[in-house]
């Protein structure tokens, strides 16, 4: 299993703002930059992120990203569960479907197998994620320079 390219973005922006200064106000643009992530991807995760309450993005000046409260307090398994939704592990309603789908018992265990996933990451905070040493880590990322 490995998570969507969406929710490994999302979850990298999340950990980056959970060490934000009072005062850094971070942009899409900059924190696509650092995380080394398209811009694109990065501004889908920002709008995603945000829809969830998880993040704010204050426009203007003196605007930028920040993580909400309830970001801070969040799971990794809640916004894991939110991301990934729980559609099929495998091609079971593929085109063309699968032809054992109706009484497939892989199916019902990696159902099983995903809620373990999920209960498992339910034990993990965003704050622990930005301990140390990634709280260092993170601190010490920087935009790449322009062209390079
Ligand atoms: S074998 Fe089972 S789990 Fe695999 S695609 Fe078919 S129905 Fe889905």
């Amino acid at each position: 299993m490995r998570l969507t390219a969406f929710t490994d973005v999302s979850l990298r922006l999340v950990m980056r703002l959970a060490v934000a200064d009072d005062g850094e106000r971070l942009t899409t643009r900059a924190a696509a930059g650092m995380l080394a992530v398209p811009y694109t991807h990065m501004a889908k995760a920002v709008a995603r992120l945000s829809e969830m309450g998880l993040v704010e993005a204050r426009r203007g000046r003196g605007g930028g990203l920040l993580l909400t409260e309830a970001g801070r307090a969040s799971s990794v398994g809640a916004i894991v569960r939110e991301l990934e939704g729980d559609g099929d592990l495998a091609g079971c309603e593929d085109d063309p479907p699968c032809p054992l789908r109706e009484a497939c018992r892989l199916r019902s265990a990696l159902v099983q197998a995903r809620e373990a996933f999920y209960a498992s990451l339910d034990q993990v905070s965003v704050e622990s994620l930005v301990a140390s040493p990634a709280h260092r880590t993170l601190t010490l990322l920087r935009e790449p320079p322009v062209g390079g």
